[in-house]
């Protein structure tokens, strides 16, 4: 990808940092634009909400905006950034099992399109506060489908055991209650069934559950005009260089040919898939040793306050040195942060070229999860950002 391209230009600048392919990220949401378009069996548009939480990074949501898409937000702060930075209240759906009074208050007052709601109680406080506002809020119930989405357990959200929405326990006295409120605008079912999915069958599998779900309300007097498939789409964490977006065309396939939409608006809320690819973590080797166990350890400059997926959820990053020299053997490294906790490192036992002090070292498919994530654990800085188009010629 591009680390390698634009590796001198790099040498000058202060390890560790995020760096931004902008071109790879603008064709990515092109694509996705494309794509989405086509829409549904009908012909009509998907409506496409970015995953705010897995990248706030302010020139990754104007090529967003630009874009025209909406967003999809979990909290106050993150609806207050979008819309000063001047996303349109009716492109935004706002998830979170807990969402604050101010929270709600907020929302209620910028009219979003919809509040993704996760409990009856939610329902209750949603109300009140609208009615207390003498306004109207949009709704949309965020049911549990109990579909196994076959990733990590750590970002599976709609199996029964979970925390994340209305489960088929409540739903029929959330059903039962719905007219009650008279404050509130029930559009429609809301779903997010994971994260990193990356077979195409449990989306399919997931449409035939949403298709009863749609059924269900139906037939109790409440029509489903917005279907809301959230997002999930993973990303090739083993190989990026080889496949560095997504099949786009595939995914929304597996919906336009299994979920029955009537008029429906169908939206999805793509995180990671949008911008996962287009980032990297840069590092530098500082040290290299060797444990009792006869391990080699390579320490990068790099840790888990600027990148937590691999310790939070064991995840997967190619790691790459961007100062390999002919000839130099590769060999099982253990790729360690600089963090005091045993669970900060990066890969535990990688076949890598050789790694010396001072090496370039990158961790790719970083944009997602990555900034987002980052804190100021040990009390290092929040990570640098540096951006293609500034370091290209
Ligand atoms: C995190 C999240 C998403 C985005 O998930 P990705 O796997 O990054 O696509 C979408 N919807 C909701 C409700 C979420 O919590």
């Amino acid at each position: 990808m591009l680390s390698k391209a634009i590796k001198e230009s790099l040498r000058g600048i202060e390890t560790p940092f995020y760096l931004y392919d902008m071109g790879l990220l603008g064709r990515t949401l092109d694509t996705i634009r494309a794509e989405a378009e086509r829409g549904d069996a009908n012909g009509k548009s998907y409506k496409i909400h970015y995953a705010i939480k897995a990248n706030n990074d302010e020139r990754i949501l104007k090529a967003v905006l630009e874009r025209g898409f909406g967003i999809d937000c979990v909290s106050g702060n993150e609806l207050r950034l979008i819309r000063r930075l001047g996303f349109p209240a009716d492109g935004i759906v706002y998830a979170g099992v807990g969402k604050s009074d101010g929270e709600i208050e907020l929302g209620v007052r910028e009219g979003i399109r919809a509040f993704n709601c996760e409990s009856r109680q939610e329902l209750q406080v949603i109300d009140e506060i609208a009615g207390r506002l003498g306004m109207r809020a949009r709704v949309a119930l965020r049911i549990n489908p109990d579909v196994d989405p076959q990733t990590h357990r750590h970002i599976s959200t709609g199996q029964a055991d979970s925390k994340f929405g209305i489960s088929y326990r409540e739903i029929e006295q959330v059903a039962t209650e719905l007219p009650t409120y008279k404050n509130l605008d029930f559009q429609g079912l809301h779903f997010h069934i994971g994260s990193q999915i990356t077979d195409m069958r449990v989306f399919e599998f997931f449409c035939r559950r949403v298709n009863s779900l749609v059924g269900w309300f139906a037939e109790r007097g409440f029509p489903v005009g917005y279907i809301n498939m959230g997002g999930g789409l993973g990303v090739n964490y083993d190989a990026p260089d080889a496949e560095p977006m997504p099949d786009f065309g595939a995914y929304f396939d597996a919906f336009r040919r299994n979920l029955e939409v009537g008029d429906a608006e169908v939206h999805f809320e793509l995180g990671r898939a949008m911008v996962a690819q287009c980032g990297e973590l840069i590092t530098r080797v500082l040290f290299n040793k060797i444990n009792s166990a006869g391990n080699e350890v390579a320490i990068i400059d790099g840790s888990m306050s600027e990148l937590i997926r691999p310790a939070l959820y064991e995840a997967y990053h190619e790691i790459e040195n961007l100062d390999t020299r002919a000839g130099d053997q590769r060999r099982p490294y253990i790729v360690a942060g600089t963090v005091c906790e045993s669970s900060d490192v990066f890969a535990s036992d990688r076949v890598l070229p050789e790694l010396r002090r001072g090496d370039l070292v990158t961790l790719k498919s970083a944009g997602a999860y990555g900034q987002s994530m980052s804190s100021q654990y040990n009390m290092h800085s929040l990570p640098r950002i540096v951006y293609s188009d500034q370091i290209e010629s």
